[in-house]
């Protein structure tokens, strides 16, 4: 049966009178691919040093940090609106596994802290409560200031939103790369005007680099705003050198977030790109 919807459909249908386009489609969907691991290829030896630094720290520097770090729970009244510390035992110290997707369990290789926004079951059926802060019991003692200020960024409203749009941000990057790859950029028809759909969507196709870094912006935007709360507290109530490490930290953890995001957004313009210039020559 051919296709009887009008508008965008049908003029991309007419516009593409080579539909065998499945190829182009996916060379630019593995292409734009391979730039963007090409970008995000130096985060495991970033992370690996993130790690290492969290692990190679004395106990004497291990327990101020933490007694620092719980200071600056009381000082900033979070203890109060129930943000709570949990030092998770670590059963596999010193095991760098970059890509973990169980966080209990790269908390307890000394891989990661985090803040729970809203309440969380582990494998084993042990409920974390909402606002718990989760951190390795000896590694990555520093972090604790970072993950404190995800905590009072939650507590704001502006903020919160912003964490609020983290999942759907990224889920929506990643949808913008496909589009680019599987879709095709929607020429004028002689006989009439693009419709506002068909606009939207070579608009979505022109820009689907901007509009990638858009989408994951709000996620880099709370990410440094959890190191300035972060090192603000840090500067207060530590030493000239341990604040450094602080700050070391959370730039080491930034880069990554940083090299992502650059990622995606490169990613979705080359999507677009490899696509129009292999859909061009087949015309
Ligand atoms: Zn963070």
């Amino acid at each position: 049966m051919p296709v009887q919807s009008v508008g965008y459909t049908q003029s991309r249908i007419q516009n593409n009178p080579n539909k065998n386009d499945g190829g182009a489609s996916l060379a630019a969907y593995y292409g734009s691919g391979l730039v963007s691991g090409a970008i995000v290829s130096p985060i495991p030896i970033i992370s690996s040093k993130f790690i290492k630094m969290g692990s190679n720290l004395s106990e004497e520097t291990i327990d101020t940090f933490h007694k620092g770090f719980e200071q600056a729970v009381k000082m900033t009244g979070m203890d109060k609106k129930g943000v709570t510390i949990h030092y998770l035992p670590q059963t596999n110290r010193g095991k760098v596994q970059i890509l973990n997707f169980d966080i209990i369990d790269s908390i307890k290789n000394g891989n990661n802290a985090c803040h729970l926004s809203k309440d969380f079951t582990d494998a084993t059926g042990k409920i974390f409560k909402k606002n718990s802060i989760l951190m390795p019991e000896k590694d990555l003692s520093f972090a604790g200031f970072h993950e404190l200020g995800h905590a009072i960024n939650n507590k704001n409203f502006f903020w919160n939103c912003l964490q609020k749009l983290r999942v759907p941000g990224y889920t929506m990057a990643g949808l913008i790369m496909m589009y680019g790859a599987f879709t095709n950029k929607i020429e004028k028809p002689q006989n009439r005007e693009l419709t506002k759909l068909e606009k939207a969507h070579n608009f979505v196709r022109d820009n689907a680099g901007k509009l990638t870094f858009a989408a994951v912006l709000p996620t880099l935007a709370e990410e440094a705003m959890a190191s300035i709360r972060a090192q603000k507290l840090a500067n207060k109530i530590l030493d000239k050198n341990l604040a450094k490490q602080v700050l070391k930290g959370n730039a080491l953890a930034y880069t990554t977030y940083a090299l992502g995001a650059v990622s995606l957004a490169v990613g979705s313009y080359c999507a677009v790109k490899i696509k129009d210039i292999m859909m061009s020559k087949k015309k």
